[in-house]
């Protein structure tokens, strides 16, 4: 073994490997070794590693220029990106404001909306709704939001009690029922949560469409996306969709809410449009939401030093291209379908009680069975680790609700005969 930095929760035990290059689905150590990337690394390189595109886009940019700052200068391929994703977005999303990650994503759009209802005369809307089992960042107002128990331990006295509904999940019916039973009391559950807060006291509600690290890649029921922006719609609570880990192709559609055609008035994005490159994230606003900020007071306070530079803007344009000209979420959703089978069979075939489910290549396997009698006693951060000794990188998720999953989550470009080639090393681990 070479030299090895710890650089990964201690509660794994295992020491990892300097990363050396990375090339497609691939990842090598400095000792050479080959590591197939299960997990899009962060559930990010969307595009795979060294895709030769993007870094022709990088590299022309910084022939030209690689920063301006926003307030004296627009630029061009800020310009584009923004024209495109608003093009891409569902509804009637029509501007842009980017941010440097997902948390400050959400952050941002925690705050348009509370800034939205200061600027229309409504400032005693200032709750923000969201759910337990989610997450939405790492940021202080991220944080509030998110229903991490472990994320939110550290720092749990210093956050605001805000209204959390509970989860929605078919998989594990938080309230014991089954599909042909519940007639969605998960949608109920967020109408009651905005209820109890007082209708009139709520901003927004905050969900995403597939709960990611939190949960394990747990898909909105059917209906359910539908129900809450009828809810939200009903008692004129804004809704936002965290898409940064489901938008830009990662559910097999454009956008995890394009599953049921739904229109949020927020939608905010990271990791799928910085696919591993340089770091961006954006908020998209309705004219609504636009109009009555920049009517009002004129400004959202919300730009930051390196917020639409050029570089990281060129990057991420050139990230979406890439998926728009080779159809890369109609590709997801055909390599996701292929790679659930492969996997349930895995499992199937060693008699191993555990669910497989999510949506395009965001899949989790939740390993706890719902027999207790069959419990075959893995647990995530085992499977993972187990995984990493056959050289393949998946993703511990949950929390102390839900605290038995991995996500598989390959880039969205991955082969037919790489994908065979992660379930091989599955079935080893
Ligand atoms: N929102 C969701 C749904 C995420 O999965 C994450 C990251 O895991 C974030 C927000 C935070 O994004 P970032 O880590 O880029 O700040």
């Amino acid at each position: 073994m070479g030299e090895t930095s710890r650089v990964l929760p201690p509660d794994l035990r295992v020491e990892y490997p300097r990363a050396a290059r990375a090339a497609g689905c691939y990842l090598y150590d400095d000792q050479g070794r080959e590591y197939l990337d299960g997990c899009s690394s962060a559930i990010a390189v969307n595009v795979g590693h060294g895709n030769p595109e993007i870094l022709d886009a990088i590299r022309a940019q910084l022939d030209t220029i690689t920063y301006c700052y926003r307030t004296q200068f627009a630029n061009e391929p800020a310009e584009r990106l923004a024209a495109e994703l608003v093009r891409l977005a569902p509804g009637d999303l029509s501007h842009v404001q980017f941010t440097n990650s997902g948390s400050e994503g959400t952050e941002a759009a925690i705050r348009l909306a509370l800034q939205y209802w200061q600027e229309v005369g409504r400032p005693e809307r200032r709750l923000v709704v969201s759910r337990d089992v989610s997450y939405h960042g790492a940021t202080l107002g991220a944080l509030a939001v998110s229903g991490h128990e472990a994320r939110r331990r550290p720092l749990a006295a210093l956050l605001p009690d805000l209204p959390r509904a509970p989860r929605a999940d078919c998989h594990r019916c938080p309230f014991g029922l089954t599909r042909d039973t519940c007639a969605l009391d998960c949608a109920s559950a967020v109408e009651q949560t905005i209820l109890a807060a007082g209708p009139g006291n709520v901003a927004a509600f905050i969900m995403e469409p597939v709960v990611g690290a939190a949960g394990g890649a747990v898909p909105a029921p059917p209906g359910y996306l539908t129900a809450v922006a009828e809810i939200c719609r009903r008692h004129d609570v804004l809704l936002i969709a965290d898409e940064v880990m489901t938008g830009l192709g990662r559910t097999g559609r454009w956008f995890g809410v394009d599953a049921e055609s739904v229109a949020p008035d927020l939608l905010v994005l990271g990791k799928g449009m910085s696919a591993g490159y340089l770091p961006i994230g954006a908020v998209l606003v309705d004219a609504r939401i636009h109009a009555a900020i920049h009517d009002g007071s004129g400004t959202s306070a919300l730009g930051h030093t390196y917020s639409a530079n050029p570089l990281a803007a060129a990057s991420a344009a050139a990230v979406v291209d890439f998926l728009v000209r080779y159809d890369v979420p109609a590709r997801a959703a055909r390599a996701g379908d292929r790679l659930r089978r492969g996997l349930a069979a895995v499992l199937a075939a060693r008699g191993v009680a555990a669910d497989v489910r999510g949506a395009g290549l965001l899949l989790g396997v939740d390993l706890t069975p719902h027999d207790p009698d069959r419990d075959h006693g893995v647990t995530a951060a085992a499977l993972t680790a187990a995984a990493f000794e056959e050289r393949l990188l998946i993703y511990p998720a949950g929390t102390d609700a839900v605290p038995r999953a991995v996500i598989v989550a390959p880039p969205l470009t991955i082969t037919d005969a790489e994908l065979d080639q992660l379930v091989d090393r599955f079935a080893a681990a």
